[in-house]
């Protein structure tokens, strides 16, 4: 159950609401979203046990919510949240598809600035570039850390982009955000709590990506974490679970895109590069994506893939990228 009180609502009104549920031994705890205080119980307890409360002026509503995660849930919020990432970004618009582009990582100033200036060239809305990079093994490139994220900005600022790049640790998260516009957490990290929490308290969108081996109820789990902290400028990234097939990476789930578009009011993108491991299956993996109904594409884009220092299987060189956003833009009045 979820108590959304009016933005007005004084600290002793929110006292007093709290104090009538435990009246009624109901144990409740305050968020505030986007001003707006919000008081969840975590007991079970149905509506008529606490209809009384709709009484108080400053009571705005009542929202019985049945499932565990609650705030980025539809029964929270009817309509889809929006997500500015820039002036004229808002990821989530019904509609429009917005595609993240560039290198798996950030390797040097040429690369990273050709990169960027060829996927705005073909329409791509946000830069991507890892600088501090999750690798497998602890002998793969590990990224040029805050040099990537200087080399990444100065790019997305030569191609008129905005950037998302990942933030794999909480100690990183006052450099990542001094260069990001959108923060990605990555796969390996979708369930480091500790770093969910100290990026709630961030007035900066975050690009969740589903665990590698996450429920989709985990993942809004997660979300919930962001969101209950007080940061509601949360993007979910479907990029792959593991399962017993090895041709590919991953195994791209896109059930999980109408799903999510069911259970949650957030946006939700497709990453088929991380999602497939193979370059040639993005592009059709890609328009799977946008046919069910994803708010946009991640990929993977090189200039020369079969030298990248990461991922370079699974990356498309600048004329496949280009012919991927062409039949993308075929998809009409979608792609931004
Ligand atoms: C990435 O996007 O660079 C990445 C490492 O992805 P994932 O966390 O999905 O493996
Ligand atoms: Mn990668």
């Amino acid at each position: 159950m979820l108590i959304a009180l009016s933005k007005e609502a004084k600290e002793s009104q929110i006292n007093l609401i709290i104090d009538k549920l435990g009246h009624y031994n109901l144990t409740a705890d305050i968020y505030k979203i986007d001003q707006q205080p919000i008081i969840t119980i975590r007991n079970e307890c149905s509506l008529s046990d606490v209809a009384s409360l709709e009484a108080m002026d400053f009571v705005e509503k009542i929202i019985p919510i049945s499932k565990p995660y609650k705030l980025v849930s539809r029964e929270y919020k009817k309509e889809n949240s929006l997500i500015r990432v820039a002036n004229n970004i808002e990821i989530g618009q019904g509609g429009q598809i917005h595609v993240f582009a560039g290198p798996c990582a950030v390797e040097n100033e040429e690369q990273i600035i050709l990169t960027a200036q060829a996927v705005k060239k073909a329409g791509a809305s946000v830069l991507r570039g890892g600088a501090y990079k999750p690798r497998t093994s602890p002998y793969s490139f590990q990224g040029l850390e805050e040099e990537g994220l200087k080399l990444l900005k100065k790019a997305g600022k030569i191609a008129d982009l905005p950037i998302i790049t990942e933030v794999m640790d909480i100690n990183h998260i006052d450099v990542v955000a001094k260069y990001a516009d959108i923060l990605q957490v990555g796969s390996r990290n979708m369930q480091n709590y500790s770093l969910l929490k100290e990026l709630s308290c961030l007035d900066k969108p975050v690009m969740l990506k589903r665990g590698i081996s996450a429920t989709i109820e985990e993942w809004l789990l997660a979300a919930e974490y962001i969101m209950a902290g007080g940061n509601s400028k949360i993007i979910l990234c479907e990029r792959g679970i593991r399962t017993f097939e090895v041709y590919t990476r991953n195994t791209l789930d896109l059930a999980a895109v109408p799903l999510i578009k069911e259970l949650s009011h957030l946006p939700i993108i497709v990453d088929p590069s991380h999602g497939t491991g193979k370059w040639k299956l993005v592009k059709p993996m890609a328009k799977a994506a946008i046919a069910a109904g994803a708010d946009g594409i991640m990929v993977e884009v090189h200039p020369v893939p079969s030298q990248a220092l990461s991922d370079g299987e699974q990356s498309l060189n600048f004329n496949n990228f280009n012919v991927l956003m062409q039949e993308i833009a075929k998809i009409k009045g979608r792609l931004r």
